[in-house]
């Protein structure tokens, strides 16, 4: 999969995307991820990306030439039928929305600054507009980042055992289980014996009510579709721990 990512502050990015697992995909051609300086696409002298609004009032606004400019350069390498621009006034993201992002051949990131983008970029360029959640930050490129790791993890091979995936908070829609690892006891804490018994299905049967009963507590909005499996399990988790008695 290639993924191309405009900004005006490339080298914001370059560091996280040479790291780690982002780092190794890319060594390992499973992924595949540019970078471009919108502003290598301005006209004027000044190289200018911005401009004041229209109609007055704070900030800049970043213009449409230089951003549709940077975007048509792509067309050789990048199909341009996905073009995401990061903003929070977009979609917010969650794991469906990056598993159908992942499915996609290539994809194209707009990072924008200031108070965003001249909304003609976003009527015709952009496909589709992402948040990466209901808060401000100065730019694209940081949600840039999370939709990229987030992507990276969904294609196979990145993350080395599928399993660990599958497991993973929201990817079956709830949350993931409760994870231990030596020493057995510290400070008193002790880790539960059935994981350390080595009986294996006594071990997933834990681990898939102990995510029930996370996703209960935590985030009981995603406790839709139950299987028979699912019901029992949170039956036995409400004879332990009814909802009324641990809100007293
Ligand atoms: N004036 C804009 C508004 O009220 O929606 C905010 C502009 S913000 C200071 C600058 C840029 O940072 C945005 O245009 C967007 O590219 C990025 N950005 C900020 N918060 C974001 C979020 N929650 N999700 C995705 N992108 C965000």
């Amino acid at each position: 999969m290639r993924i191309d990512i405009l900004s005006i502050f490339p080298e914001m990015l370059a560091g996280p995307l040479e790291t780690s697992l982002l780092g190794k995909a890319q060594a390992e051609g499973r992924l595949e991820v540019a970078l471009t300086n919108i502003r290598d696409f301005a006209s004027d002298k000044h190289c200018s990306v911005d401009d004041s609004p229209y109609g007055g009032g704070a900030g800049m606004v970043m213009k449409c030439e230089p951003v549709f400019a940077a975007v048509e350069s792509l067309r050789s390498q990048n199909s341009l039928e996905r073009v995401v621009l990061l903003s929070p006034r977009g979609q917010r993201l969650t794991q469906q929305k990056v598993r159908e992002l992942a499915a996609a051949p290539d994809l194209v990131l707009l990072c924008a600054r200031y108070e965003g983008m001249d909304e003609r970029i976003s009527d015709t360029l952009v496909t589709e507009e992402i948040s990466i959640g209901d808060y401000v930050l100065s730019g694209g490129e940081l949600p840039a980042l999370v939709l990229v790791e987030a992507i990276s993890r969904m294609i196979p091979g990145v993350i080395g055992d599928w399993e660990s995936v599958e497991t993973d908070s929201f990817f079956a829609g709830r949350l993931g289980p409760p994870q231990y690892t030596r020493p057995p006891v510290f400070r008193d804490l002790a880790v539960p014996d059935v994981l350390r018994e080595g009986n294996h299905a006594a071990i997933a049967r834990w681990r898939r009510k102990e995510a029930l009963r996370a996703t209960r507590i935590r985030r009981p909005d995603l406790l839709v579709d139950l299987d028979s499996e699912e019901k029992k399990l949170l039956a036995e988790i409400e004879q332990e721990t009814p909802i009324s008695e641990r809100e007293k």
